[in-house]
């Protein structure tokens, strides 16, 4: 059995962090976790045919300079990201609601009364 300075028990976005972290920093690092699949609540898993989303629907820390941003300029990660706007379309029946990516247009949008009927 190999020896390692530090496990790490499970592959989340907490997880994935800290063994990244912790590798930067020169440690020996183990990553255990009981699914077949990294990424806990922000995970993505397939079952009868269909994929769906553990939980997280919303990414943030992609700006410049922002800590998901760095992570995949160092460590040159295949991730591509696009922000969308809107954001999000929440529907509901025939009522909509468009959210805008930027907080200006938000708050406007928001004042005026942003529900529109399909
Ligand atoms: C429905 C929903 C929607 C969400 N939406 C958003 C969003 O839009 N934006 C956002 O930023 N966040 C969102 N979150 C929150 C975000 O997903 C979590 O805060 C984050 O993923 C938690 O990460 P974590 O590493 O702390 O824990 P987890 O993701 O829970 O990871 C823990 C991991 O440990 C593993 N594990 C547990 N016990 C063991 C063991 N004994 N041995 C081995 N492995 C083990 C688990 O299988 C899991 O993979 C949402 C969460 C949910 C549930």
């Amino acid at each position: 059995m190999k020896d390692y300075d530090v496990a790490v028990i499970g592959a989340g976005f907490g997880g994935l962090g800290a063994a990244l972290e912790l590798a930067r920093g020169g440690a020996s690092v183990i990553l255990l976790e009981m699914l077949n699949y990294p990424g806990g609540c922000a995970g993505t898993f397939n079952k009868a045919g269909y994929r769906f989303e553990a939980g997280a629907t919303l990414s943030s820390g992609l700006g410049p300079g922002q800590l998901f941003r760095r992570w995949i300029d160092e460590y040159q990660l295949d991730v591509h990201s696009e922000i969308l706007d809107p954001i999000l379309d929440f529907r509901c029946g025939s009522e909509r609601i468009l959210v805008p990516g930027n907080r200006e247009d938000l708050i406007k949008q928001f004042s005026k009364g942003s529900v529109s009927k399909e």
